[in-house]
């Protein structure tokens, strides 16, 4: 009998790991704004097409490619941000496993444009399933800009199994919202067909919930700051008036990294208890500050789960930071909205 284990070829294992990667639209558009937010941008464009379905692009004034680095990044688990693995125990950034954009040009036609501030001339590259088609210079303005076109072009049984448009879209503004919310002094606007849906100029929080969310929440608003000497935790916390029947509005970021933890959700509850009409959630949005090597965020690919090594303090923190901003509940908190 022959051997029979063989290599998969590389635009194959990259399709297969884009299944984990790229689930809709949505988790392409998580990618590149984090990847513009991590290349230091301080304006990114968002460009929507047919939810995603025909169009996402993302385009940046952040540091940049050279040639070979813009070649590279198709390249699966090829990345500037981490080196080694003491590095894993020390991320400051959102992506660390390189993966995204050779995932997602396994599944779509990517085009990227880039230069930086220093090359004169700029690249440009076009793949489709993740292969490369052409490279050339080009003159193009500092930064970055990657447009993701026909999802799932080559694998039909994917793209049909995509939501209407509605949904997917609200996908897609979930993602845009929790990077807006994680990075507010980021200006960032996002089109859909030609729409503009949402256009923020940086600033502060609490001004970015308030473009975000509206101005009902300019009243709303009780700010909450607890610091111990390995942790703190700083944001908004809304007043149980504001409460909704819905669970939507609340987030937590964990050193800037958004996240679901049903643990910590608890812990605000406990500080709302007695205060919340009867089935409504309320607003909050708390930015958790850790030792990066106390949060290991290399649990899961999409990675919104997180593992902490001291979830017991956490939680009586998490409570406690509420509970103090609730203290002043039915007083008018004053807040600065300004930029
Ligand atoms: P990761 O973000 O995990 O490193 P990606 O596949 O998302 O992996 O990107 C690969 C590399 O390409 C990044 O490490 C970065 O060096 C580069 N890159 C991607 N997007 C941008 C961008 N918008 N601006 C500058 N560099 C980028
Ligand atoms: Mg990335």
């Amino acid at each position: 009998m022959q051997d029979v284990i063989r290599l998969l070829p590389e635009a194959l294992a990259n399709q297969i790991a884009a299944g984990e990667v790229v689930q809709r639209p949505a988790s392409v558009v998580k990618e590149l704004l984090e990847n513009a937010v991590d290349a230091g941008s301080n304006d990114i464009k968002l460009i929507v097409k047919d939810a995603g379905k025909t169009l996402i692009q993302v385009i940046d004034n952040g540091k940049g490619m050279s040639e070979t680095d813009a070649r590279m990044s198709f390249e699966r688990h090829a990345t500037s941000k981490i080196a080694s693995s003491e590095d894993l125990f020390a991320i400051h950034t959102f992506g660390f496993r390189g993966e995204a954009l050779a995932s997602i040009a396994a599944v779509a036609q990517v085009e990227l444009k880039t230069r930086r501030a220093e090359d004169e001339m700029g690249v440009h590259i076009c793949m489709e399933g993740g292969k490369l088609e052409t490279q050339e210079p080009i003159s193009t303005p500092e930064g970055t800009s990657v447009a993701v076109k026909n999802l799932f072009f080559n694998i039909p049984a994917r793209r049909k199994f995509l939501k209407s448009n509605p949904v997917e879209l609200k996908h897609i503004i979930d993602e845009f919202q929790r990077v807006a919310l994680s990075n507010p002094e980021v200006s960032m606007v996002l089109y859909h067909d030609d729409n503009e849906m949402f256009s923020l100029r940086g600033g502060k929080m609490a001004k970015r919930i308030v473009s975000l969310f509206g101005k009902s929440y300019q009243e709303q608003l009780y700010p909450c700051q607890e610091d111990l000497e390995v942790m703190s935790i700083g944001g908004y916390v809304g007043s149980p008036d504001a409460a909704k029947k819905t669970r939507g509005d609340q987030f937590f970021f964990v050193n800037g990294r958004y996240i679901k933890h049903s643990y910590l959700n608890h812990a605000v509850m406990t500080a709302y208890e007695g205060l919340l009409p009867e089935g409504t959630f309320p607003f909050y949005l708390l930015n958790i500050t850790v030792d990066p090597k106390d949060v290991d965020v290399n649990v899961h690919p999409t990675k919104t789960e997180v593992k902490f090594t001291d979830e017991r303090t956490l939680y009586a923190l998490v409570s406690a930071a509420v509970k103090q901003a609730l203290a002043g509940y039915g007083v008018a908190p004053s807040i600065d909205f300004g930029v």
